[in-house]
């Protein structure tokens, strides 16, 4: 439990992980600009200064680190290859690099016999590389930023060929694009799995609903999905995850069809914001799950599993300032509702300002809307 952590990255999914670790006292250094939100949970005092693209910064990081790992995929991998002879970093930089390109993420899931949506890299940003793509994929698709991609900041999703300039133009003249062929899901699924030194383990499977492509609601288990789907979920999220290299949690994203096929839809390679709810609803979180992996402390499958159902709302910036507080506010009044605020200053529209997670309330377990259940206190 000595070992000492880096992360590259002070964001939310960081200052959680260092929530586990101040549990644990495992010593976790921060790299990232400023007073970040994963700085602001520790008082260590040998976080590094610096921007976790920094190459100075991030071996600065690595001298005082046993295991280097990251809470953002959009990191140099060069760094990281060359400090990999000096100290553990996981997971692998082979895997960061691999997974930080969307396309050559899909690509490499080809290989390995993961189901994923087609996908056409455009050779370049222009109007008739998108119609070449178009001819092979059909129309609606989704265009894609292949790096730097969150939150669907890199998605423009193409309707008709009258879209074509709009969308290359809204994707701010990137160069690096691919088409995806549009999924026509029912639903939405994740599965955080964890990659420990003996093997690939998994939490429960989640419903994830997305609005304008980020991130609303999750539900654990997920909704009306029959146990032949939720096996066939853990089973397809685990073999993606087993065919890259190192230790620690990795998000799964996929699509459920209408036919019941299962896509993968993308891979992080890190604390993900669909699992959240496992701090409050697992018995180990996917933060100390990652902390274990990394560090080779005790993990069990059953370590995983579900103690009561969960549902996460993220908060996002508002059309005020002070929206996202507001609802913190709101939501404090019912203390079933746990809510984590991530202290990243100013809000801007669409931005994940905190969450919000609710176990199943065993006392009012399905309250309907004015019923006089739903209006009485519980003494
Ligand atoms: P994240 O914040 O999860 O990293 P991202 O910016 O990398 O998101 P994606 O995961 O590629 O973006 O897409 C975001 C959302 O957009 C998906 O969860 C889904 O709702 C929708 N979407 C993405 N690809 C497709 C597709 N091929 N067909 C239909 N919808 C899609
Ligand atoms: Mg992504
Ligand atoms: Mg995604």
């Amino acid at each position: 439990m000595d070992k000492r952590v880096g992360v590259l990255g002070g964001g939310q999914l960081g200052a959680m992980l260092v929530e586990a670790a101040n549990q644990l006292r495992i010593p976790v250094n921060v790299l990232d600009v400023g007073h970040s939100s994963a700085k602001q949970v520790s008082s260590i005092g040998t976080h590094v200064e610096g921007s976790f693209k920094d190459r100075d910064a991030i071996k600065q990081l690595a001298a005082i680190s046993d295991v280097v790992t990251v809470e953002i995929e959009h990191v140099d991998t060069g760094i990281l290859e060359e400090i990999s002879g000096t100290v553990d970093v996981q997971p692998s930089w082979k895997t960061i690099r691999t997974i930080q390109d969307k396309y050559a993420q899909k690509e490499y899931l080809h290989e390995h016999g993961v189901a994923t949506a087609k996908s056409v890299p455009l050779g370049t940003a222009s109007v008739e590389d998108l119609e070449k793509a178009s001819s092979i994929l059909g129309l609606p698709l989704m265009l894609k930023s292949r790096r730097e991609a969150y939150d669907g900041r890199g998605n423009y999703p193409v309707k008709t060929k009258e879209d074509f300039k709009h969308a290359l133009e809204a994707l701010g003249g990137n160069k690096s694009l691919y088409a995806e062929k549009w999924a026509n899901f029912r639903m939405e699924l994740a599965v955080m799995v964890v990659k420990t030194k003996d093997g690939v383990l998994s939490f429960p499977t989640t419903e994830t609903v997305h609005e304008n492509s980020i991130c609303k609601l999750t539900y654990t288990p997920a909704r009306s999905v029959s146990d032949a789907i939720n096996r066939k979920a853990q089973d397809l999220a685990r073999k993606a995850v087993a065919c890259f290299q190192g230790k620690g949690v990795f998000g799964v994203e996929m699509f459920l069809l209408e036919d019941d096929t299962l896509l993968v839809n993308e891979i992080a390679p890190r604390p993900h914001n669909s699992g959240h709810y496992t701090i409050e609803a697992c018995r180990v979180s996917q933060y100390e799950a990652h902390l274990s992996a990394i560090l080779d402390l005790p993990l069990r499958q059953e370590d995983l599993e579900l103690r009561e159902p969960a549902v996460m709302l993220n908060i996002l910036g508002g059309e005020a300032k002070d929206s996202h507080l507001q609802i913190a506010e709101a939501a404090l009044e019912d203390r079933w509702l746990k809510v984590h605020l991530y202290g990243k200053g100013q809000a801007r529209k669409g931005r994940k300002m905190g969450h919000i997670t609710t176990k199943a309330n065993p006392r009012n377990p399905t309250p309907q809307p004015n019923s006089p259940q739903s209006r009485q206190n519980p003494s």
